[in-house]
């Protein structure tokens, strides 16, 4: 038998919008209203089963076009991914790291059983939407500026049998979204209520599925009721740190011992999303940090974030992802418990800080890094 057709970006056909119709708003009146406002194109390709992957279509951004039986609106194949591109000020447009994201595109679309494809495919697309789009939407002119890339996969088949779905659409847009990554102060934590978890052993917490997103609004939205902004989710009757909110989380203490460490939660019982902020953190600290502290990547209690704070260890603590980038966390709240981390003058740390600028730098360009991928 022959192969069908893969994802192939080699294929893409183009079909411009009138570049003059839409004005690139300025970032405060992109981000205000209801509707998240995204660039001149999108990339579509669709699958079928019995046909493999379609021409890829960069094409004007626009509506969708499902049947109300389609898989995705009733069994949640979905999954999506979220990146950045970033104008440097070296003048050039970057992502980070876009591999990260296209590999873990294919192992959450996997997980749903939607359709393989080579991720490399996937990252050209998002590239070649950068290439058409960077040049007007984010301007030489806005050094410092960003658009946030969203990847998604869904399964389309008008059969409402509960079965991997035989057709699937891949979409890519390119949206203005607002800067979150330093909440005045620092970002307020409180943990989950005691009846309901993200994730759990056996179950999906690390692939980035839209099922795992849905279910968490209701604590989160509790949360915020209360003047927090994120949940930090613990697991188990251990209560063991795993994410805060969409971001992942990592604290800086001191042990009993008096050894600096930075410590996060593992990736290895399939609990928490395999960050690409938490990756490059791990490993630029690691790298960089090797002299001032160890980098330990293991399960860590509340209770033990807890007993290091009232005895003075804890030093930093903060989360870490596309959307807030590395924030730092100023306070978390459990049950009867505050942990107060004291910001100076609303900074973080001085390892958060660190972190934070070799981060950004390679992201808009001010050091030369392989992470750094130009369009
Ligand atoms: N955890 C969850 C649940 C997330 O949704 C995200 C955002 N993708 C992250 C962590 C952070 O991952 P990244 O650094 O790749 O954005």
């Amino acid at each position: 038998a022959t192969a069908l057709p893969g994802l192939d970006a080699s294929k893409l056909t183009i079909t411009r919008a009138d570049p003059t119709a839409r004005a690139v708003p300025d970032e405060a009146t992109a981000c205000s209203g209801l509707e998240t406002i995204c660039t001149d194109h999108m990339i579509t390709a669709t699958w079928k089963a019995s046909e493999g992957w379609s021409a890829p279509e960069l094409k004007p951004y626009g509506p969708l076009t499902l049947m109300p039986t389609a898989s995705v609106l009733h069994y949640a194949t979905e999954c999506f991914e979220g990146l950045k591109a970033y104008r440097g000020y070296d003048g050039r447009l970057r992502l980070f790291r876009p591999d990260r994201n296209a590999a873990r595109m294919l192992m959450s679309t996997l997980r749903i059983s939607l359709p393989g494809f080579d991720p490399r495919e996937l990252e050209r697309l998002i590239l070649a939407l950068m290439a058409v789009d960077g040049p007007k939407w984010l301007p030489r002119s806005r050094p410092g500026s960003y658009l946030y890339l969203r990847p998604a996969v869904i399964g389309t088949q008008p059969q409402l049998g509960v079965q991997a779905p035989k057709e699937a659409l891949l979409f890519i847009t390119a949206s203005f979204m607002p800067r979150m990554d330093a909440p005045p102060g620092g970002m307020r934590l409180h943990t989950n209520p005691e009846d309901m978890i993200r994730a759990w052993v056996g179950g999906f917490g690390y692939a980035k599925v839209g099922a795992n997103y849905g279910p968490s609004l209701l604590a989160t939205n509790e949360a915020r009721e209360r003047g927090f902004g994120q949940i930090l989710w613990l697991y188990g009757p251990e209560g063991y740190c795993t994410e805060a909110g969409a971001s992942n989380f990592f604290v800086v203490w001191r042990t009993k011992e008096g050894a600096l460490q930075l410590v996060t939660a593992p990736l290895d019982d399939k609990l928490i999303l395999d960050g690409v902020t938490r990756r490059s953190v791990v490993e630029l600290a690691r790298d960089r940090l090797k002299d001032e502290l160890e980098v330990v990547e293991r399960k860590y209690t509340i209770d033990e974030v807890l007993e290091a704070h009232r005895e003075g260890r804890l030093i930093e603590a903060f989360a870490a992802g596309t959307a807030f980038f590395i924030c730092p966390v100023s306070q978390i709240r459990h049950r009867d418990h505050d942990i107060h981390i004291p910001m100076v003058k609303g900074e973080s740390g001085q390892y958060t800080a660190k972190l934070k600028g070799w981060m950004s730098d390679i992201m808009y360009g001010n050091e030369q890094h392989p992470w750094g991928v130009v369009v």
